[in-house]
């Protein structure tokens, strides 16, 4: 079994929580739980899931 791994905010030392963040990508915007910094509120957004979710709206814009 896979253990969740903690990540710890390089600036504050705090362990990030996950929080509901939005995004905005060609006029579409979509909430996703990312880490987040509670302290600073940097969010840690892996790249796949960045990548994934525009490959998403991409899709649904090309459907119309
Ligand atoms: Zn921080």
């Amino acid at each position: 079994m896979e253990e969740n791994k903690i990540m710890i905010c390089g600036k504050c030392n705090v362990e990030l929580e996950p929080a509901k963040t939005y995004f905005s990508y060609l006029d579409h915007s979509f909430d996703t739980d990312v880490l987040r910094c509670p302290k600073c509120g940097l969010p840690f957004v892996p790249e796949e899931l960045a990548n994934e979710r525009m490959a998403q709206v991409e899709m649904s814009l090309e459907d119309k």
